[in-house]
């Protein structure tokens, strides 16, 4: 990549970038998008094709929208029109069975709005338009579609949309609310930012991730990859950041944050010349400039997470670009001992162009009586005064960056076997709270020696994971307290909630939570989940890999199932509310405020669980070949990204024969299994004894099939198993030749399979 000389020739051309009226000139014109009363046309059998969906508007009146930035950039139809679309996949079908009731779309329409920055202008261009009366009602639908994209904050607007219309280039966007004839309104939308496109949402009800709007479903255009490998289409690249950030005390005690970062901009295809980065709704620009020194426009307002930054014009592929950015705010708020420094907040400037790793150069100026903690490693430290700065450099391209700090003791512990650990406390923090419990009449025990015992725990899983699945990318970790009731892991630093540091409870959860954290390592920063439907290869791997440690700790399979099955009372409970674990983030809704953790966390374990069933040696009840598979995975995925069929390809390997059918059930497909079964014993013509099995499954589409373990009590502490392959409605299986007839049998022994199980007379 070479530098930009771009930027001195542009800035010739462009000599006022002092204001951000472009930005707001822009917004305005979006805002004020209405129909002009001298752009009417009469339109018969338009079809506007995307993504797949086909648009027709068979016969009525098309009205023009005010331009924006000079382009028409919208219109609304009015007549009689249709859609169709069938989302290629059976999983989004699900989803929009249970979220409108139909697997695809079929309707007749009466209103179409349109805001498009593709070649819709083009097919717009042979009706004949000329003046007309524009009905208030088309007006106003205008006017309130529009609305529904504005932001919290005054000048703020959804993004996607925005960065289409403050760029002047066709850049693919097409947006169409749909006034059905029957139904609510929908709104399909192609965003060019996204790989999977394709996008129809319905009103919001109940979504918590954005306002105004619920996804219904999403998928790739039909022409591209079936999988997507990435969420953003990388326009844009951030190879490197180099960030120094200054923590100065305040009277208050509190710690003010400011901040220069130095971006590195490589485009992969034309963009811009308005960039989109997120920024913490609290931080606010100073001032920024690009490497020539010229003055870089921004657009920023407190309280929304939107960084816009003008590029001098629009980069070419190939185009690279420094810019450095100035800004400071309320990123960090103490209350009694503890620092509240959220661990995922945008504290640089993210970038929402692309989403490829980055390498990062860190120096944090911090108060000398502050330990602090951040991602790399830490090349040099020094001391002025009552300043401490640290410096920290990532050894390999990092998906995020992040610190922690506070009133910490450090515990440097070094357990053979595993790298070298950092852990960091804060007794202060817990003595405070402790008081302040005690002032308010409850009583909370004094820990003692936390820090030894989570950095036991800690050591004895990473351990445990680098024995099963190869040592991690990182040779230093660590582990430091944060006040919230979380844990969230980076590369090389585990951040602990504080609850765990305070005590460890007897049912095991402490030791779950931790080594849930420690396996992130390996899962979420060793192979990195490509997309949002490939997050439970982050959290559901690390949850099973919690109760596997547990498992192991505990000597015995008790806690293991009991979270099992606490998890599988969840999923039950919120089925009819929630899709496939495929669906990832989209499971998670106000109707369904757990969705998310049981179809990603919890399903996501169980299917783990189930592989490893699936590959448990019934003779020497081993792990091995559970084991070696997951080794692989990582060996081939670390530090990149991997989906869920990347994943099916490793166990494929290691199982030997096709598995699409167990990932279309249990990850792309939502159906749980409920099994009748009855058996008997019954004699060979040879004498020999074996199980007879009759099983009813139910719930589950016909082609469902399982392999589910049998265990059968043949007295006198002897026991044999074997799999059943279950499938159809109803099927008699005999088992292998016995030794001697059972005396019972468990069906779905080990909870092999995610499954009800109800026993019935032969
Ligand atoms: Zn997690």
């Amino acid at each position: 990549m070479h530098l930009l000389a771009l930027l001195s020739a542009v800035a010739l051309l462009r000599a006022d970038t002092s204001t951000s009226n472009d930005y707001i000139d822009r917004y305005r014109e979006i805002n004020a998008l209405a129909p002009l009363p001298d752009q009417i046309a009469a339109v018969s059998d338009l079809v506007l094709r995307r993504g797949g969906a086909e648009i027709v508007l068979s016969r009525g009146t098309l009205y023009l929208l005010s331009p924006v930035g000079g382009r028409t950039v919208g219109a609304v139809f009015r007549g009689a029109g249709h859609i169709s679309l069938t989302p290629p996949h059976p999983a989004e079908r699900e989803a929009m069975q249970r979220l409108i009731d139909a697997p695809a779309l079929n309707d007749s329409l009466n209103e179409v709005i349109l805001m498009f920055s593709d070649s819709t202008v083009s097919q717009l261009r042979d009706l004949q338009f000329g003046p007309g009366e524009v009905p208030g009602e088309v007006e106003d639908n205008v006017r309130s579609f529009v609305a529904s994209f504005r932001g919290r904050k005054d000048n703020t607007y959804s993004a996607s949309v925005l960065a289409s219309l403050l760029n002047d280039a066709s850049d693919g966007l097409f947006l169409a609310h749909l006034r059905r004839v029957r139904g609510s309104p929908l709104l399909f939308q192609i965003d060019p930012a996204l790989v999977e496109s394709v996008l129809l949402f319905k009103p919001a009800s109940g979504m918590i991730r954005f306002s105004n709007w619920t996804v219904v479903t999403q998928f790739p255009p039909p022409i591209g990859s079936a999988s997507a490998s990435q969420w953003y289409r990388q326009r844009v690249a951030t190879p490197r950041y180099q960030i120094e950030a200054w923590l100065k005390p305040t009277p208050g005690a509190d710690l003010d944050f400011s901040a220069v970062a130095r971006v590195s901009l490589a485009a992969l295809e034309a963009t811009g010349p308005w960039l989109d980065f997120g920024l913490d709704p609290e931080l606010m620009i100073d001032s920024a400039r690009w490497g020539d020194g010229s003055a870089a426009e921004t657009f920023k307002v407190k309280g929304d997470d939107d960084l816009w930054v003008r590029a001098p014009r629009r980069l070419a592929a190939g185009d690279s670009a420094v810019f450095t950015v100035f800004y400071h705010g309320n990123l960090i708020d103490r209350y009694e001992d503890w620092f509240y420094i959220d661990p995922s907040a945008d504290w640089f400037p993210s970038n929402r162009q692309g989403d490829e790793a980055a390498l990062y150069d860190l120096t944090f100026h911090s108060p000398a009586w502050y330990l602090i903690a951040s991602v790399g490693e830490r090349t040099d430290s020094s001391l002025d005064g009552k300043v401490m700065t640290t410096h920290w450099v990532t050894k390999r391209p990092s998906p995020f960056a992040t610190f922690n700090l506070g009133l910490f003791k450090l515990y440097h512990a070094e357990f053979e076997g595993v790298p070298p650990l950092d852990v960091m406390m804060s007794e202060e923090a817990h003595r405070t709270m402790r008081n302040r419990m005690h002032d308010q009449g409850y009583m909370m025990l004094a820990q003692s020696h936390m820090s030894e015992t989570v950095a036991a725990d800690v050591a004895n899983s990473l351990k445990w994971f680098s024995h099963a699945f190869g040592p991690p990318l990182f040779d230093h970790f660590y582990v430091t307290e944060i006040p919230y009731f979380e844990g969230v892991s980076f590369p090389g630093m585990i951040d602990l909630s504080w609850v765990t540091f305070q005590n460890t409870a007897i049912d095991g959860f402490d030791e779950f939570f931790r080594a849930h954290e420690v396996a992130h390592q390996w899962w979420g920063n060793g192979v990195r989940p490509a997309t949002y439907r490939d997050v439970w290869m982050s959290e559901g791997f690390a949850t099973f890999c919690g109760l596997w440690y547990l498992q192991s700790i505990r000597k015995g399979n008790k806690e293991y199932f009991r979270f099992l099955d606490e998890y599988f009372r969840n999923i039950k409970e919120i089925r009819e509310r929630t899709g496939a674990t495929w669906l990832g983030y989209r499971n998670g809704s106000r109707k369904a405020g757990y969705g998310y953790q049981a179809l990603i966390y919890e399903k996501g374990a169980w299917v783990i669980h189930m592989l490893r069933m699936l590959m448990l040696d019934l003779n020497t009840a081993k792990d091995d070949r559970f084991s070696a598979m997951m080794r692989d995975f990582h060996d081939t995925f670390a530090a990149s990204s991997a989906t869920t069929d990347d994943f099916r390809g490793v166990v494929e390997k290691h199982v030997g024969v096709p598995m699409d059918w167990f990932f279309d059930q249990w990850v792309k497909g939502n159906a749980i299994p409920t099994y009748h079964v009855a058996w008997t014993n019954e004699t060979t013509p040879e004498g020999r004894s074996r199980v007879r099995l009759r099983v009813t499954q139910e719930n589950v589409p016909p082609e469902f099939q399982a392999w589910v373990l049998v265990s059968a009590d043949l007295g006198q502490g002897r026991f044999a198993n074997f799999r059943v392959k279950v499938s159809g409605a109803q099927a008699e299986y005999a088992g292998p030749l016995l030794p001697s007839a059972a005396k019972s049998i468990t069906f779905n022994e080990l909870h092999s399979v995610l499954a009800d199980v109800k026993m019935e007379r032969w």
